[in-house]
């Protein structure tokens, strides 16, 4: 993969003296030039509010919105345009979803499916549709690596109606079985959702060969910026189901007591839109396809591969999950003995190296685990051997600064 460090202006950022080594891109990835420039001319030349008026600048920036949602169908590899939703973030796609289809096709009875692993947007909202409708949420509760038994599988069975799990964990980092668990919640007729926030940045999507049913993601993991999401569902799933919000442009016709709704995709799409994040979100497809998705891929797994074989030799550093570089994405979760995560972190942060510490918004997994909380680093495109060398060099420190001998 081309170098592509220029692009990203916010890598030059110096820090207590040090070059910023930027591995919270699980949290959130930075944005290149490319997608910066896009973001400003859409406002110096073409902002509008799209679909409402007749002047060039709704038309212009209504034509910008519609490409934008172009790009995503052809990026996810969606049959139609009108299966691509736009919302703000992965968790609201879940709401959605959860308020949309969980909460009125759900009785008591019924099963909703996860892995122990996911984020909470991917759980709280499961919680909610179980309480509202009395079914039940069950937990697959994986092996210590983090792969699914098979006792977990068979947990979907014919009282399931939702399978929902990440496409790749944002704890783990490990990369599921995601045809396999789609074909399994058809087999017993539930729908399977896919959370793709950690998936869609880092390889090739086609929801066309996954046959789930609802995929969902976040723009700022991918280049983008803050307040985009995606909703994909299957056409005749989303044409069933009630509008989440109600507002303009939604609507086909409002009289004084009823609504008539508008058809897909804006039926799901009230009040004025992020045409900033759409125009963002294009652009950083654009990139993303440009370097190539098994590039990136191919890219992240050299600096996994490095960075798990130099954290096992590092005394009282425990990694979460498995250690099988060709499993996982650039997400490697740890702990280090005697050290609160929030401490690591900080002591890291001194030496210009960002990693997450907490939850990482997986509070059960955390519970099932016994790790109430650890460090992660997760890596992207802009990332380099270098870096790694460089973190690998500094993590011993982090015991020391706090006072231990070894
Ligand atoms: N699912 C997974 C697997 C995630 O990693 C995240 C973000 N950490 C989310 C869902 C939620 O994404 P957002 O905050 O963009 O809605």
């Amino acid at each position: 993969m081309r170098n592509v460090r220029n692009d990203f202006p916010i890598l030059k950022k110096v820090h207590n003296g040090h070059q910023i080594v930027y591995f919270d891109n699980a949290a959130t990835t930075q944005k290149p030039l490319q997608v910066i420039h896009a973001i400003v001319e859409l406002l110096e030349y073409h902002n509008g509010n799209p679909h409402r008026g007749a002047h060039i600048l709704s038309v212009e920036a209504g034509t910008l919105y519609d490409e934008a949602r172009l790009a995503v169908q052809r990026f996810i590899h969606a049959p139609s345009v009108d299966e691509i939703i736009f919302v703000r973030n992965t968790t609201e796609a879940l709401n959605l979803i959860a308020r949309s289809y969980g909460e009125t096709h759900l009785q008591k009875g019924d099963k909703i499916v996860i892995p122990i692993s996911e984020h909470h947007s991917n759980l709280v909202t499961w919680q909610r549709v179980c309480a509202e409708t009395g079914a039940e949420l069950v937990y697959m509760y994986l092996d210590e690596a983090g792969h699914f038994t098979p006792e977990d599988l068979e947990k979907i069975d014919e009282h399931t109606k939702i399978v929902a799990f990440a496409a790749v964990s944002n704890v783990y980092g490990m990369k599921r079985p995601v045809k396999e668990l789609v074909a399994k919640a058809h087999a017993v007729g539930a729908v399977a959702v896919v959370d793709g926030a950690q998936s869609t940045p880092h390889m090739k999507t086609d929801v066309q060969d996954m046959d789930c049913d609802f995929y969902v993601f976040s723009g700022h993991k991918m280049c983008g910026s803050a307040g985009t999401g995606v909703l994909y569902g299957k056409k005749a799933l989303l044409e069933d189901m009630e509008p989440f919000l109600l507002g303009g442009d939604m609507i086909e016709y409002v009289a004084e007591q009823q609504t008539t709704y508008n058809v897909l995709p804006y039926k799901f799409e009230a009040g004025s839109q992020n045409v900033e994040g759409a125009v963002a979100l294009k652009a950083a497809i654009e990139y993303l396809e440009d370097l190539g998705m098994e590039e990136i891929e191919r890219h992240e797994h050299v600096l996994t591969a490095r960075c798990l074989t130099g954290m096992q030799k590092i005394p009282h550093i425990h990694l979460i999950g498995s250690t099988d570089a060709s499993e996982k994405t650039g997400v490697i979760s740890f702990t280090i003995d005697g050290v609160h995560p929030h401490d690591a972190a900080t002591i890291l942060d001194s030496f210009g190296i960002a990693v997450r510490s907490g939850h990482h918004c997986a509070q059960p997994l955390g519970a099932h685990l016994g790790i109430e909380a650890s460090n992660r680093a997760s890596f992207y495109i802009y990332n380099t051997e270098e870096e790694v060398d460089y973190f690998l060099e500094k993590l011993p420190l982090v015991r020391k600064q706090m006072g231990y001998k070894d």
